[in-house]
């Protein structure tokens, strides 16, 4: 596969950093990425992995673009009432013809998560536990690199999750109960933060692609609005990991395990 030369001028940005070049934009157009969730995370990310020239995206959602998401989800602009998964690939036809963008237009299920292994890398960018619980399960289990986000108030977490480096469950081994942690429909969000972890999230994957590193690799990122700080931490990989520990207890997705 060669560029054609309305590539060569789209991408042009891309082929004068010479740790990109054709190569690297070829390597882009050839990847599958599935995006899970297009809600604040995925309103960030997916335009960015897009733009970039990811050249197969996959995007999960069953929500309904509604008016209180726009404070955030900037990509649903004039579609309120569209399914996200639909209005995502709207956003993406407009931005990119180069993109064979698929739609999605239900919650992924944990009995469906096997569909991870059709592709180079995968984004969490849902908002609730036992999506991103069963996520982190079935990438481990299938080998394919993870890029995690959550996002809460005025802060968010990062973690990049890669085949053999400490996986979501090594730094949290289980899901919380049930209304332990609050929703951001409950005590808010403020509409900025879920915008800049989409972007890390992408950010993160692109350079997976093009093989430049993963600073995220078993370093969770947590970053404060309020302060503009962020803080790295080590993690380490957990030999109790009930997915990638030494003795797993988790060897195959079953649904009931994702349970609230
Ligand atoms: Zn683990």
């Amino acid at each position: 596969m060669s560029l054609t030369d309305a590539q060569r001028e789209r991408y042009a940005r891309h082929l004068s950093l010479k740790e990109v070049g054709e190569a690297g934009q070829e390597r882009l157009l050839s990847s599958r990425v599935l995006v899970v969730g297009a809600g604040g995370l995925g309103s960030a990310a997916i335009p960015y992995l897009a733009a970039s020239g990811v050249g197969y995206i996959t995007v999960a959602d069953g929500d309904v673009v509604d008016i209180t998401n726009l404070q955030r989800q900037v990509m649903h602009a004039g579609r309120v009432g569209m399914n996200k998964a639909l209005s995502a690939a709207e956003f993406v036809g407009q931005l990119n013809p180069d993109v064979h963008i698929e739609p999605i237009t239900h919650h992924l299920a944990p009995f469906e998560m096997d569909i991870v292994e059709r592709f180079d890398a995968v984004l969490d960018c849902s908002d609730n536990f036992p999506t991103k619980f069963a996520l982190n399960d079935a990438c481990v289990l299938a080998g394919v690199p993870l890029f995690h986000a959550s996002v809460l108030r005025f802060e968010g977490l990062a973690l990049t999750v890669l085949p053999d480096a400490p996986c979501y469950r090594c730094v949290f081994p289980n899901m919380p109960p049930e209304g332990t942690i609050p929703s951001s429909s409950e005590v808010g969000i403020m509409g900025v933060v879920p915008a800049l972890l989409g972007v890390v999230q992408a950010t993160e994957c692109i350079k997976h692609l093009l093989g430049l590193g993963c600073s995220l690799r078993g370093v969770l990122m947590h970053y404060d609005a309020l302060t503009m700080r962020c803080e790295y931490v080590e993690v380490e990989k957990s030999r109790e990991c009930p997915v990638c520990g030494e003795h797993p207890t988790i060897t195959r997705i079953l649904p009931e395990r994702y349970e609230q």
